[in-house]
């Protein structure tokens, strides 16, 4: 017989202590589980990777990460985004061991910005203005500048971990290979949130098709002209991210569609170079010395239609999907959480009346 073949289905645990299991420990899962922990529930995390670790399929490692409104999303995920904004921002504001900053922003477009493009995001971001011709390169078709939030997650990651200890939130590093392998491990719990990434292409009771591996390679260049994000957005999807706590600034991008390869491709590393150059060229010198450079490369749990985000019965338990955030899943973070939160918060409510 198994440790726990003796309980049956149901939860057992008087509301107020059976823990919210959240698989998954990147952005979405720690974000979540501070925004659950803030509301009083008792959670636990169980994931492969944590805060701190490094390897290429733990996307939140590696992001750039800026805070970049999204263009051709709805008016839910917008407003996911805004609450996103308005968190970090107070983290900026307060608390820099955050690795939240806010930064300059020049954004360049190829062309005039079409029905429900990225602009809706003036509404949230600060001093945004519309730059004349003259005060931006020629070949553009137009310009913003606005003040943004950058987040350097070997900052951020290992923060949200403290936070989430300090509230009393537990990390169990494993790996499983269902959910199913979760819920024998919690007989207790009624709760259950997949916030596995990439992870949910292969967990054998999800196996979501939609789920892909999106490789990205930046390069970091080390320098102190570091307060100031450029963006050109069109065609060339070509960014240089500051990372003032660190010193340096993150050139991109490119994304790769189910190349897991954990090798530098020197090529990619040279045209970003060469494109960051072109986009902020008294920033990024031609040439940067070999010994400003280092390079970045991680695994963007992208997803076919978008981001999954929705709660389903699945016998006696609720269960959370939150992943697909493919190239922004930081921007997204905070607000996911706070839509989480009010999905288990609505879960809770029938199980207690119910009981
Ligand atoms: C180069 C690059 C640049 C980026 N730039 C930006 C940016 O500028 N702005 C932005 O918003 N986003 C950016 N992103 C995207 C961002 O990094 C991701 O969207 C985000 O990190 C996804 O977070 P997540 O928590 O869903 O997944 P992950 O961080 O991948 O975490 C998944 C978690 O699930 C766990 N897990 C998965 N399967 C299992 C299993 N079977 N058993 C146990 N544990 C499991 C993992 O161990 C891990 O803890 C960038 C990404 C890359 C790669």
């Amino acid at each position: 017989m198994g440790q726990f073949d003796h309980i049956n289905d149901a939860p057992n645990l008087p509301f107020s202590q059976r823990p919210i299991i959240i698989l998954g420990a990147g952005i979405i899962g720690c974000a979540t589980a501070r925004q659950l922990l803030l509301n009083g529930f008792p959670v636990i995390l169980v994931a492969e990777y944590l805060p701190g670790d490094q390897d290429i399929r733990y996307a939140s490692a590696w992001a750039g990460a800026a805070w970049h409104s999204a263009g051709g999303i709805t008016a839910d995920q917008r407003y996911f985004q805004a609450i996103t904004h308005r968190i970090l921002l107070k983290m900026a504001q307060e608390d820099p061991e955050s690795g939240v900053a806010i930064v300059d922003t020049r954004e360049y477009l190829e062309q005039a910005p079409g029905p429900n493009s990225a602009i809706w995001g003036r509404s949230v971001v600060s001093k945004f203005r519309e730059l004349k011709p003259g005060e931006f390169p020629p070949n553009f078709n137009c310009a913003w500048a606005y003040e943004t939030l950058v987040t350097d997650p070997t900052l951020h990651m290992p923060y949200l971990r403290k936070q989430i200890n300090a509230l009393g939130g537990h990390f169990i590093q494993k790996r499983v290979e269902s959910l199913e392998e979760l819920y024998k491990m919690f007989p207790e719990s009624s709760i259950f949130i997949n916030a596995s990434g990439i992870g949910s292409k292969v967990l054998s009771d999800v196996k979501d098709e939609n789920c892909f591996a999106e490789r990205g390679q930046n390069v970091f260049y080390r320098t102190d002209k570091c307060d100031t994000m450029y963006f050109r957005n069109g065609k060339e999807y070509t960014y240089v991210i500051p990372r003032p706590m660190s010193k340096g600034v993150v050139l991109g991008g490119v994304k790769q569609q189910d190349n897991l390869s954990p090798d530098v491709d020197m090529d990619i590393a040279r045209d970003e170079i060469t494109r960051a150059h072109r986009l902020a060229p008294g920033i990024v010198p031609e040439n940067p010395p070999e010994d400003t450079l280092s390079y970045i490369i991680g695994i963007r749990p992208s997803r076919k239609g978008g981001f999954r985000l929705d709660s389903e019965q699945i016998g006696a338990r609720t269960v959370v999907s939150a992943y697909g955030f493919g190239g922004g899943g930081y921007a997204f973070s905070y607000g996911i959480a706070h839509e989480v939160v009010k999905m288990v918060e609505k879960a809770e409510r029938e199980n207690v009346i119910e009981e």
